[in-house]
């Protein structure tokens, strides 16, 4: 071919790539539905906030958008992680994870993915504080009497958890370190903190650290007892959970835990993609029916500059920072 004609047919065909890639940028989302992977078992926390926030991105995405949840849980969290990291980078697959993005790399030694690196960040959703709740069956009904009972049962009883490295395994951890504890209770995983509840209102399980998006309804329902909220600062906002003490209230010096929650796209998805997706969860997060549902759980919906997908990495690193000298403090590594 001569140079001339190899540069015309070159140039064609870089067009059309163009016209096609812009194509597919313009039509997202409504080829087919965006599923937005949830990494733990459904009617959890994590499960509660991805089915709100799908309902949300559907009407502030418009024109046909649809989205829909999977849950892949399993090893607390990782498991789906590391599967939407693999997954074509189109716009069609996501990640709705929570702390559990930071945490995870302090409490294993070896991950199937690099958090950091294998994700584009389209921004930070909502910030939950979590709850220290027990079966109904336990004799104690304030903190005090809580930790006293867990002090004279050693080794009797057990701590359920969403997998290692999950937020309630976290907690959990951070907790029976504070109290000098840690020998005093056996872990139960779950792949999820929905079914580790069930187990905990049937009493099969003692103890449970988790988000107030599952726990309010049954603390009001009387199905668990509750004894310490895990924030620095009392949640006097909340009027259920204004009368629990913070564990610092407690005596446990300096502890404060706040689980948030942020959505993820695969490496490499293309930028027009990524500016729909971050502009339809921005507006999401403005929608007064999703900040009411999470209000009402104890969640703060944030806005703005944290749902900026630089601002949001800047974040997770320093989580990150902070979480790795928690875990090594707490002294454990999951695996
Ligand atoms: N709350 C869980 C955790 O402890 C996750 C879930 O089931 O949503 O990480």
């Amino acid at each position: 071919m001569n140079p001339i004609k190899h540069l015309l047919v070159v140039a064609a065909a870089t067009a059309s790539v163009f016209a096609h890639t812009q194509a597919s940028a313009q039509a997202f989302p409504s080829a087919k539905p965006v599923t937005l992977v949830v990494p733990f078992a459904a009617g959890g926390p994590t499960d509660r906030v991805a089915r709100d926030l799908a309902e949300a991105m559907r009407k502030s995405m418009g024109g046909g958008a649809n989205f829909v949840v999977e849950n892949v849980n399993g090893a607390g969290g990782t498991i789906g992680a590391s599967k939407v990291a693999k997954a074509s980078p189109d716009g069609y697959t996501l990640l709705l994870f929570h702390i559990g993005m930071a945490s995870t790399p302090a409490l294993y030694r070896k991950l199937s993915y690099k958090p950091l690196e294998d994700f584009e960040y389209l921004g930070m959703i909502n910030e939950v504080p979590m709850t220290l709740i027990g079966k109904p069956q336990l004799p104690a009904n304030t903190y005090r009497d809580f930790e006293n009972y867990i002090r004279t049962n050693a080794g009797k009883m057990n701590i359920a958890h969403a997998g290692l490295g999950s937020a309630s395994h976290l907690c959990g951890l951070m907790w029976q370190s504070a109290v000098k504890a840690k020998e005093a209770m056996t872990t139960i995983p779950f792949g999820g903190t929905a079914p580790a509840m069930n187990a905990l209102v049937g009493g099969q399980v003692d103890v449970m650290c988790d988000q107030t998006t599952n726990t309010v309804g049954q603390i009001e329902a009387g199905r668990v007892k509750a004894f310490a909220v895990t924030t620095a600062k009392p949640l006097s906002s909340n009027k259920l959970l204004k009368d629990y003490p913070t564990l610092q209230e407690m005596g446990l010096k300096g502890f404060d835990l706040t689980i948030w929650h942020g959505l993820y796209a695969p490496k490499g998805t293309p930028p027009a993609v990524l500016t729909a997706l971050n502009e339809g969860l921005k507006k999401a997060l403005k929608d007064p029916d999703f900040i009411k549902k999470q209000e009402g759980l104890g969640a703060i919906v944030v806005a703005d500059k944290r749902v900026e997908p630089a601002a949001h990495k800047a974040f997770v690193a320093s989580e990150m920072d902070k979480l790795k000298a928690v875990v090594a403090a707490a002294g454990q590594y999951a695996d």
